[in-house]
């Protein structure tokens, strides 16, 4: 029965590591898109960039790696008899767009309203960058923000707004500098009690 388990886990581990490329088959694709570009991959300025790419994809990609969740494992519940809102405010983060692959940098402020338990400050922070550090859309983003923290503290309500700037539409397309688009989330009560809201959007700075 042991033997069986393990070696269908060998046979799945087997499968998952033939759809990850090697190193070489990325820098080659870099190399493409170099030429691609009109540049010369062979270039001395260049020589190295392939290599600088791939390990650059890996890290702006570490997101699919880990479990946001796992951040909010570790909860406190004494919490001295406080019941109001916990605010982290202007977090900066980056991302990377699923349509073009390129740069999303922004901010995003995240409220909770817990109930028994809250979580370390920072802990929030990790779990915006736990999804912001893959493809995304900024609405998905904000949404998979807000469910996590929804669904793994159980809290009373849960505030998420981010505010980004997209290379996409800032440096092609349109190539309109300097604007953002804001998305937001609520759950609970930061949803359904109008008090609770305008408390959240005014310390959030909206
Ligand atoms: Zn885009």
């Amino acid at each position: 029965m042991a033997d069986h388990s393990l070696s269908i886990e060998d046979a799945l581990a087997a499968r998952e590591a033939q759809k990850i490329p090697v190193p070489e088959e990325v820098q080659e694709a870099v190399r493409t898109l170099l030429r691609w570009s009109g540049e010369d991959p062979e270039r001395e300025g260049l020589v190295d960039t392939p290599k600088r790419v791939a390990r650059a994809w890996k890290e702006y990609c570490e997101g699919y790696a880990e479990n946001p969740a796992m951040h909010l494992a570790r909860t406190f519940e004494e919490v001295g008899g406080y019941d109001e809102l916990v605010l982290l405010k202007d977090i900066p983060f980056h991302s990377h767009c699923e349509h073009h692959m390129a740069p999303i940098i922004g901010k995003a402020s995240i409220a909770y309203m817990p109930t028994d338990k809250v979580v370390g400050i920072s802990k929030l922070a990790r779990v915006l960058h736990g999804f912001a550090r893959r493809l995304q859309v900024q609405e998905r983003l904000t949404a998979e923000v807000a469910e996590c923290i929804w669904e793994n503290l159980k809290p009373d309500g849960v505030a998420v707004v981010i505010e980004a700037s997209h290379s996409c539409m800032t440096a092609r397309g349109v190539r309109t500098p300097g604007v953002s688009m804001t998305t937001s989330r609520l759950l609970g009560c930061f949803l359904e009690d109008a008090r609770s809201r305008e408390e959240v959007m005014s310390l959030m700075g909206y």
